[in-house]
């Protein structure tokens, strides 16, 4: 069942913000709404359970990813790889974002991976999906695919928004440059050459 509570536009003036003073989040207004339950009742008016409606913003920090997070706005893929001279998986590169080696536990380098995604990436494998999470907002049925780059010891998933998967296809990035929302789906997947005139709204190669 869908349930959607919208704040009114007096809870929404109180809505929580966070700045950063002195390297410390400084939260400042309401981070949670409280509605009234409503009951459920069968059909004889008897009392089966309530809804709970819940509006809460959460602070999702970002912390050592945030470079990765805010370079997909700029049209950039970041990934890191670990340099550490005592690790048996030196010049180890990983794709999704790593902050530190899962080998040694040394923290990582950030490396701009955009041209080798660009050059280099195919479907590794995918899945097609009606269902999706909450909150999704990505078109369904979900295109997702498991990308492989040349060089990298991960793989990355993501969503194909145009045309459909195969094993192997080349695909290549495109990163929302306008209006970023700073998640996941500020890169999206098209196959290679997919025309730049049919790219979503906001989104660039
Ligand atoms: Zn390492």
């Amino acid at each position: 069942m869908k349930m959607e509570h919208k704040a009114s536009a007096e809870e929404d003036s109180k809505r929580g913000t966070v700045k950063v003073v002195n390297g410390r989040y400084k939260p400042s207004g309401l981070f949670h709404f409280i509605s009234p339950n409503t009951p459920i009742k069968d059909e004889t008016g008897k009392l089966m359970g309530i809804t709970n409606p819940r509006d809460m913003t959460f602070i999702h920090s970002y912390g050592g990813e945030a470079i990765f997070f805010e370079s997909m706005g700029l049209g950039k893929l970041m990934a890191s790889r670990c340099d550490n001279p005592d690790c048996e998986s030196k010049g180890s590169i990983f794709m999704p974002f790593r902050i530190h080696c899962p080998d040694c536990l040394f923290k990582n380098t950030v490396v701009d991976i955009t041209e080798r995604a660009k050059k280099n990436a195919i479907v590794h494998s995918f899945m097609i999906t009606e269902r999706t999470g909450a909150f999704n907002t990505l078109p369904t049925p979900i295109k997702f695919v498991n990308v492989e780059f040349e060089g990298v010891c991960t793989i990355l998933m993501g969503a194909l928004i145009r045309g459909e998967p195969k094993i192997g296809m080349r695909v290549v990035p495109i990163f929302k440059t306008k209006n970023p929302d700073y998640i996941i789906t500020d890169m999206l997947w098209v196959p290679a050459d997919w025309p730049t005139e049919d790219l979503p709204e906001g989104y660039t190669y």
